[in-house]
């Protein structure tokens, strides 16, 4: 395996990567705080992340990738006085705590969709875990780390040696830095809540029995637990935008070491603002909230040149968002896709060369201006047209800018989760094909009326069989003058109301080979994207599919 060095905040150094169990990472990513929608500032932390993430499944990683959804406990200010936002955002959009948190968890994992960001492979909520919040907050208790105020139940930094250990700031500056929210009863300015009382009088929305009264958690240590809960030993790579690191992410290593008595995370890696042209830092304030909708489709620019936009910047620099910049980057990725498709369909061979170098630009903390480069290098370079497709695919397997053939897709950890569903199909598929070969027409048969039930059509040839979705041929007759034919794409059914979906996934693929293989376990994706229809068709498919 080759090394990979990556820069750790916690050392203030590039440091190569050693994983706690060979071949396995574990990875922890702070996730959103579900009552609003994420702006282009928050996506480019994941962004950074997916990159990092399909860095070490390119170097061949086994990455069990966790991310939480903050549903409760994160107050207006980042301490712990203010309003929830949970709440905030309920009275705003005039539903309850909860719907909001379910319809910006959506909203959310549908931004990650059109990113192409590869979904975790463990969500967790925090009001999913609340009982073992507690068990760790009772673990404190118990050590002597906690004292009890008369809104809450506390964490005494003062306790811990090295509180400052990730931010490098001396204590009076982390003190400074806290006391912009006053709290008189706080034994230490950087003393955080870990169980807040809910109001006297006041019936909050999320609320819990705890031993110390009806209240919530606060915002730190839902991270802690669900980290320790679902990578247990595993803790490799910790990671969020720099924002987390003098108080979020400081007090998730003060009170998780306090609790195990153990090092919390080898690595913590940090992603970089977004800030606007002018140095203002992205935030959901109103003149420059921008999401990923506003921004590109309502524009009908392909989101994916925000993703081709962040590989430009190292992910540790400030990012510069200006709207000439995402037309530069939509218009240069467009130019790429129009080089790509000039090479034809045929896969030839990966260029082993051009792979290390690629390979040693990304393994250098994910230095992929440098990647993008070397991406050039190849198309302009006098390997066979062939080559260049399969060694420029290749790349897109950790690029993720749909530039490649669906074949490097075959076989690929990045896509191999299927739902059960999927798997449900095929096994019936599997199972019928072996039914033929044994020429029992009368099993076959009933299993194709069962396939037939699921809503797919099988269909045999020369190379074996294939599944047919049945709802494709409805999309297909619509009466709106699409020419289907020409539509580049995955496929994605959707068991609720079975209806199939269509994104362009990979831009010149031939969908009727490369869909089976590239079946996700999106059950809710609804939408629709291709760059071989015109935009107003877009826009109209669009709303009819993806509200
Ligand atoms: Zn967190």
């Amino acid at each position: 395996m080759q090394k990979i060095f990556l820069y750790n905040t916690l050392t203030r150094k590039k440091e190569e990567f050693k994983p706690i169990n060979d071949g396995e990472v574990g990875l922890y990513a702070c996730g959103p705080t579900v009552y609003n929608f994420a702006h282009l500032g928050n996506l480019r932390a994941y962004l950074f992340e997916d990159l990092l993430k399909r860095t070490l499944q390119y170097n061949g990683y086994k990455v069990k990738h966790v991310m939480n959804i903050t549903d409760v406990g994160h107050l207006t200010g980042d301490m712990d006085m203010g309003q929830d936002k949970m709440e905030k955002g309920a009275a705003r959009d005039g539903k309850s705590a909860w719907e909001v948190a379910e319809f910006y968890t959506e909203a959310f994992k549908k931004d990650l969709r059109v990113l192409n960001i590869v979904e975790p492979s463990i969500w967790c909520k925090a009001t999913d875990n609340i009982p073992e919040q507690i068990a760790m907050i009772i673990t404190l208790e118990e050590k002597g780390f906690t004292y009890k105020t008369s809104d809450g139940i506390y964490f005494d930094t003062s306790r811990v040696k090295d509180y400052n250990k990730l931010s490098h700031l001396d204590l009076e500056t982390l003190r400074e830095g806290a006391r912009v929210e006053k709290n008189e009863e706080k034994k230490n300015p950087t003393d955080f809540a870990l169980w807040k009382f809910s109001p006297v009088g006041v019936k909050r929305q999320m609320e819990w029995e705890s031993p110390w009264g009806i209240g919530f958690p606060g915002w730190h240590i839902e991270c802690s637990t669900m980290s320790l809960k679902f990578l247990g030993d595993q803790l490799d790579i910790h990671c969020g935008g720099i924002d987390h690191i003098n108080i979020h992410h400081t007090n998730e290593i003060a009170q998780s070491e306090a609790a195990t008595g153990k090092k919390f995370f080898n690595y913590w890696m940090h992603g970089a603002f977004l800030n606007i042209a002018g140095g203002k830092k992205m935030a959901k304030s109103a003149d420059n909230f921008l999401t990923l909708d506003k921004v590109f489709t309502e524009n009908n620019l392909n989101p994916l040149a925000y993703r081709f936009a962040a590989l430009q910047t190292n992910y540790r620099k400030p990012m510069e968002y200006s709207e000439e910049a995402i037309a530069w980057a939509a218009s240069s990725l467009t130019g790429l896709y129009e080089k790509i498709i000039a090479l034809g369909r045929e896969i030839g061979i990966i260029d082993e060369n051009y792979k290390h170098k690629f390979l040693e630009k990304i393994n250098d903390d994910l230095n992929f201006p440098e990647a993008l480069a070397v991406l050039h290098e190849v198309l302009k370079s006098d390997l066979s047209p062939a080559d260049k497709l399969a060694t420029v695919s290749d790349f897109d397997l950790v690029l993720g800018l749909k530039l490649g053939n669906f074949k490097s897709f075959i076989n690929n950890e990045i896509v191999a989760e299927e739902s059960e569903y999927v798997k449900y199909i095929f096994g019936l598929k599997e199972k019928r094909d072996l039914a033929r070969a044994q020429n029992n027409w009368l099993e076959s048969d009933k299993i194709r009326k069962e396939i037939a039930d699921n809503g797919f059509e099988v269909k045999d040839d020369a190379n074996g069989s294939r599944l047919i979705p049945f709802d494709y041929h409805k999309i297909f007759t619509e009466p709106n003058g699409f020419k289907y034919d020409y539509i580049n794409g995955d496929l994605y059914v959707n068991k609720t109301n079975n209806v199939v979906i269509f994104e362009e996934f990979l831009i010149f693929s031939d969908w009727r080979n490369a869909w089976p293989v590239l079946f996700r376990k999106y059950d809710n994706v609804k939408y629709f994207f291709n760059n071989n229809i015109s935009e107003t068709d877009k826009l109209d498919i669009y709303k009819r599919y993806w509200n």
